[in-house]
């Protein structure tokens, strides 16, 4: 059996009893839709262990939740969200909509996570010999199944015992209806973050942009292998899981985080900037102007025209009503979305030598389109310009990347791929660069897509 689901979803959940948690959920569900369009879901807790109130759905979180004012009336201190980005085919029916909620002897469970199992489809196996019966594709269905196995109404000593048999990138939100526990693998690929929200109650997001949403304060990371549990007797912490290696997924700095958000303490927006720096000084060319593909590479492109002294154009337009592009299931699909998405504005343009600067290229689908419309809009030169390395291998950890032989990096030496791109040029940032951009140990950082050295597997 092979579930090959890859996931970077956003999660959150908290308590507070001075605050409308359905409601808050739902705002900081907004400020994580970059990590997921899929599908959006909410659930609340009473506090006392009663019947948990659940609502999710295909969708973006305003598709899901459109009416708000219905959340706000929700009565309940804790609520638990995710929002769902899956990959292809396999894992994208409504079923794996998160939370899930689950009925064992000890009640109810609201499991929601980020991440992927590496030992997922093994554990799958060992628990379906068993006879256990899934319902879902979802990691979260996962330890649910081993939660109810401890057979311990203390949840979280089940929990405890249950994340022991994992291995992979994770980060959880589980509810009871009386508590909230986040937990985080123990090498940290996928970020979780810790906030203080109202008098006594506290969130949890794996983004920091959601605790500007909601008014929530930030308190700090949740260390890898580390469990929080929150609920009416304050906040307690519990190292679940043996710490390794920490490994923070890169690829969070580079791509998927929002600008707004800290990661480890460092604001994504400016580390993106200084990548941009960095690019501009390591792969310098004669050109006319700057653009970035907004918006994950706007704050690169800056940094890459100020460190190149030449004045940043706003050459692309994107149409903001059209999701990420990657969602689309199958490269004709993809291709018309990015058609879809972006134009080039051919006053800016025309007879200029044009350096573009995108975060990265995967497929390279992005790329051959970005440089098809400057092209159609008169640009003279091209130049790509890449703030990341070469993506050479896929992300065994829930990145959405496709499979290694279809990373253009991979099909083509890096001297072939300016001309398969039908770019003038190109040029990647190195990954020592990347790194010293970021600011942080490259050792702590999980770099697995850049080199294809991967920390398990
Ligand atoms: P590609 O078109 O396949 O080369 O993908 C690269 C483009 O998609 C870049 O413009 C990135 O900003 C964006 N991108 C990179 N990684 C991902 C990802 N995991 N999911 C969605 N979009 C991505």
């Amino acid at each position: 059996m092979s579930h090959s689901i890859r996931e970077a979803c956003g999660v959150c959940g908290g308590w507070a009893e001075d605050q409308p948690m359905a409601y808050l959920a739902c705002f900081a569900l907004y400020a994580l839709q970059h990590r997921g369009q899929e599908s959006a879901g909410i659930a609340v807790g009473t506090g006392d262990g009663g019947k948990m109130w659940l609502k999710k759905g295909p969708g973006l979180v305003s598709e899901v939740f459109p009416d708000t004012e219905e959340l706000k009336q929700l009565p309940g201190p804790l609520a638990l969200g995710h929002v769902r980005y899956a990959y292809s085919g396999e894992g994208r029916g409504p079923e794996n909509s998160q939370p899930l909620l689950l009925r064992y002897r000890h009640g109810e469970l609201a499991i929601a996570h980020n991440g992927r199992l590496v030992n997922g489809a093994r554990l799958r196996e060992e628990l379906a010999e068993q006879g256990a019966i899934f319902q879902t594709e979802t990691d979260s269905e996962l330890l649910g199944h081993l939660i109810a196995r401890q057979n311990n109404p203390c949840l979280e000593e089940a929990v405890a015992a249950a994340v022991s048999r994992l291995e992979g990138a994770f980060a959880f939100i589980l509810c009871d209806g009386k508590k909230i526990i986040g937990l985080r693998d123990r090498h940290g690929f996928r970020p979780l973050s810790l906030a203080r929200l109202g008098e006594k109650g506290y969130f949890l997001a794996s983004e920091t942009c959601a605790f500007d949403t909601i008014g929530a304060q930030f308190i700090r990371d949740v260390a890898p292998g580390e469990a929080v549990v929150i609920d009416d007797g304050g906040i307690r912490s519990y190292q679940v899981l043996p710490p390794a290696q920490p490994s923070l997924c890169l690829f969070e700095f580079i791509y998927f985080a929002r600008p707004d958000s800290n990661l480890q303490g460092k604001n994504v927006h400016l580390m993106r900037r200084e990548l941009g720096r960095r690019l501009a000084r390591e792969h310098p060319v004669d050109a006319d102007m700057v653009t970035g593909v907004p918006d994950s590479s706007i704050a690169a492109a800056s940094g890459y025209a100020e460190e190149a002294g030449l004045p940043y154009e706003m050459a692309l337009v994107k149409n903001r009503y059209i999701g990420r592009t990657f969602l689309r299931p199958t490269q004709r699909m993809r291709e018309e979305g990015v058609d879809l998405k972006l134009n080039a504005v051919e006053k800016i343009v025309q007879d200029k030598r044009v350096i573009i600067v995108d975060d990265s290229i995967v497929r390279g689908t992005t790329s051959v389109k970005l440089v098809r419309l400057m092209r159609r809009a008169g640009a003279r030169e091209v130049h790509l310009r890449i703030s990341s390395p070469p993506v050479i291998d896929a992300c065994l950890y829930g990145i959405d990347m496709p499979a290694s032989q279809e990373l253009v990096a991979r099909r083509y030496k890096i001297a072939d791929i300016a001309r398969e791109l039908g770019a003038d040029s190109i040029g990647y940032l190195s990954l020592e660069e990347t790194v010293a951009a970021v600011g942080l140990p490259g050792e702590g950082l999980c770099r697995a897509c850049f080199t294809g050295l991967y920390t398990i597997r």
